[in-house]
């Protein structure tokens, strides 16, 4: 069994994201992990499912799609994750539970024309360009209230929240900055769309520190699948 080492894996990251919710004073029940399994085979996110681990987050269209075919007998609630062209919008709208990396309107509203019917609206987060780096996506901290209030007229989206990916910072005091700044522009928009209760914030290297600053979503993928090849398709 190759796999063996995911089911371990994933119960050192539970245990610690119930440390920091301890030290930290959250509830653990309000801290959702999301498995990242980019570039990682079908195999590998069965071997998670199977232990315990339900949602997972994907950055490539494609690649997701294969192995939801390949995993289609289990229950598994899919996240994209990645950057999105507007091209391959159908199949996001078609294929997934949650996206939460909405940073268009004309992706926004390409997601809710092409949300099928019979399934639920589809869950968005609003990604957040927190560091203010010019090469990254992501909305700016002032563009966000005429954002949302755009995406709250879409009867075929759910807004769930806020999404970022702060610059890599090693310094765990640091890292909690953008993270608090997150959390601020949630309780505002809070205080006017009652669908939003989502911040998705925290990878492996800076899981306590968004913790800490009150993520209800961390994207883990190489504390749970160990590190990411490129070189083969990406
Ligand atoms: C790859 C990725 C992650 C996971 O990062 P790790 O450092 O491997 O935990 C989380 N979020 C997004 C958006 C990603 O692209």
């Amino acid at each position: 069994m190759p796999y063996t080492h995911i089911a371990q894996n994933i119960a050192t990251v539970r245990d610690q994201i119930k440390q920091s919710c301890v030290q930290h004073q959250r509830q653990l029940d309000t801290v959702t992990l999301l498995a990242v399994s980019k570039t990682k085979p079908a195999e590998a996110v069965r071997a998670a499912f199977e232990a315990g681990q339900v949602e997972f987050g994907e950055n490539y269209l494609q690649e997701a799609l294969d192995k939801q075919q390949a995993l289609a007998d289990l229950p598994i609630v899919w996240h994209f994750i990645g950057p999105i062209q507007s091209n391959k919008t159908r199949a996001i709208a078609e294929h997934f539970d949650w996206v939460h990396s909405v940073d268009r309107l004309k992706v926004a509203q390409r997601l809710n024309d092409q949300r099928p019917d019979h399934l639920p609206p589809l869950n968005i987060c609003l990604q957040v360009n927190i560091s203010q780096e010019e090469s990254k996506s992501g909305l700016s901290l002032a563009e966000l209230p005429e954002f949302a209030a755009q995406i709250a007229q879409m009867p075929r989206l759910c807004l769930r929240g806020l999404m970022a990916i702060p610059a890599p910072c090693d310094n765990p005091v640091l890292q909690r900055k953008p993270f608090a700044e997150m959390k601020q522009a949630l309780l505002t928009l809070q205080s006017q769309y009652s669908s939003l209760d989502s911040l998705s914030m925290g990878m492996t290297d800076d899981m306590d520190a968004a913790i800490a600053e009150g993520s209800t979503m961390v994207r883990i993928g190489t504390a749970i699948f160990g590190a990411r090849d490129y070189t083969a398709s990406h």
